[in-house]
């Protein structure tokens, strides 16, 4: 069934995701004489950095994944329709989104595209079952799921190489992401699940960062990633440098490291836990924005190399923002996203007021730092020329992430719950459930058995 709506009187702004980019573009235009339809396949906005912190027991998924509809209740402006884009036509000027066996057709004017990335396996899609990265509510809980039932399963086993394996757990890739999970699950093992066990001793867990770079955290240079390396070593975190996983399976990964100019022999590292935050890809509509447009194109990583202005090739209201676009310099942060949206928005204001687009302004990214926690009290940052790590950086991580926080309840919640976990021992968030654990099988199933219907 498809439904077109009827066109409204003013322009119309139709924006894809409620993330950083998303939602910020809706809230710079509350002020605006626009329509605004906020289309995104999830009902919340997500603040992904602390999502590991929902994995690893921390915080609720409330407290980072406010309601995207209750966000902009008050702005009469905007509307929020929850679906999966499936169809852009730039030629038209529609968006198409499905929900369930609806589909809906959206016209617009003006287009902000801000649907983000998704954890990229560098063609081995086959490892997502065994190693699922950190990018959604759902890889959280999953996560969480798999981390607590490890151990709780080598409480259980009877075999010493079983109850070794579940104890194992292995982070991929060394950015900010793999970093922050890594220290918090040896913090778990370590602090927070001391004394619950009476077979295992959880702070003989075997924790390991690998990474194929030569160093921790590349992007913040070698001062602080060694910093970072030696604070995750003294926590008992094994860190693998210049090693590439190479397979993944259930029973743990085959990884092979490189001497000197070369790999030496693979070998296996068996594991129950498998963490992969090694790479990112753009989602599939920068491709199919780039593809109508007159010649934009899309990079190794699936994002728009846009115009100065964020747009399209031959298309001035169509813009491209966040994790989607490749612009020299701008990292895939959320500080990239937030300052694409208010560029993006600024346009649309100035030429709802008359001014030319052939006139804008190209953009221009202001690099306000980047910083990664890693474990209590410790984190790097890094702010222009200036770099420092330890507790004073950790401060500023605290600070900067209440700032950023949606809503003054999910703020408050956070500082107790920080102040549970950081200065005391306790984790409020240690639920886990099997259909959490299992969902992606029974999805899987699910899908088998409609696959099977549909031939049948
Ligand atoms: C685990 C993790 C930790 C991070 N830590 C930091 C950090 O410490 N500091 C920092 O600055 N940045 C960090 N980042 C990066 C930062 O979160 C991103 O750069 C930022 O979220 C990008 O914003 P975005 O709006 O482009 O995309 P996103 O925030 O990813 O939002 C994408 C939106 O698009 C929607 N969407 C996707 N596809 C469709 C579709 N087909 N139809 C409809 N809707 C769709 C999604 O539901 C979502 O609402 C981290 C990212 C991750 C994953």
């Amino acid at each position: 069934m498809s439904v077109e709506t009827t066109a409204p009187k003013r322009h119309r702004v139709v924006i894809i995701g409620s993330g950083f980019g998303g939602l910020f573009a809706a809230q710079h235009l509350k002020r605006a004489d626009v329509d605004i339809t906020l289309i995104a396949k999830t009902t919340h906005h997500l603040f992904q950095p602390l999502l590991y912190q929902v994995a690893t027991g921390i915080l609720s998924v409330g407290e980072i994944a406010p309601a995207t509809r209750i966000i902009l209740r008050k702005q009469k402006n905007a509307e929020v329709l929850l679906g999966d884009v499936v169809a852009i036509d730039l030629t038209k000027k529609t968006v198409t989104s499905k929900l369930m066996d609806w589909e809906r057709v959206t016209p617009f004017d003006s287009l902000i595209v801000a649907a983000g990335a998704q954890q990229s396996y560098f063609g081995n899609d086959h490892f997502e079952a065994f190693a699922p990265g950190m990018k959604t509510v759902d890889d959280a809980l999953e996560l969480r799921g798999r981390i607590l039932g490890a151990f709780e399963a080598a409480e259980v086993t009877v075999s010493p190489a079983e109850r070794e394996r579940r104890l194992t757990f292995v982070v991929v890739g060394a950015g900010p992401t793999g970093v922050e999970v890594v220290g918090q699950i040896a913090e778990l093992a370590d602090r927070t699940l001391t004394g619950a066990f009476r077979t295992i001793d959880p702070a003989k867990a075997r924790v390991i960062l690998i990474e194929a770079a030569p160093a921790v955290l590349p992007p913040m240079g070698p001062k602080l990633g060694l910093k970072a390396q030696r604070r995750l070593e003294k926590m008992g975190v094994e860190v693998k440098l210049n090693t590439m996983v190479t397979d993944v399976d259930y029973m743990g990964l085959t990884v092979k490291e490189k001497d000197g100019e070369d790999f030496g022999e693979e070998y296996r590292i068996e594991c129950a836990v498998k963490v992969w935050s090694a790479g990112v890809q753009a989602s599939p509509l920068g491709k199919l924005v780039a593809e109508q447009s007159d010649g934009t194109e899309v990079d190794r990583a699936g994002r728009v190399v846009v115009e100065p202005d964020l747009t399209v090739k031959g298309h001035p209201n169509v813009f491209v923002i966040g994790d989607m676009m490749s612009v020299p310099n701008v990292p895939g942060m959320a500080q990239g996203a937030i300052q694409g949206a208010v560029y993006a928005t600024k346009q649309i204001k100035s030429e709802l007021k008359g001014a030319d687009p052939a006139n804008r302004q190209p953009f221009k990214y202001f690099n306000k730092g980047s910083m990664s926690t890693i474990s209590r009290f410790s984190a790097v940052c890094q702010i222009g020329k200036l770099e420092f790590g330890g507790f004073f950086a950790w401060l500023a991580w605290l600070g900067l992430h209440l700032y950023y926080l949606v809503g003054g309840r999910n703020r408050l919640m956070a500082v107790i719950s920080w102040f549970v976990t950081f200065l005391g021992r306790g984790r409020g968030q240690l639920a886990i459930t099997e259909r959490w654990v299992f969902a992606r099988r029974a999805l899987e199933q699910s899908k088998e058995q409609s696959a099977q219907k549909s031939i049948g």
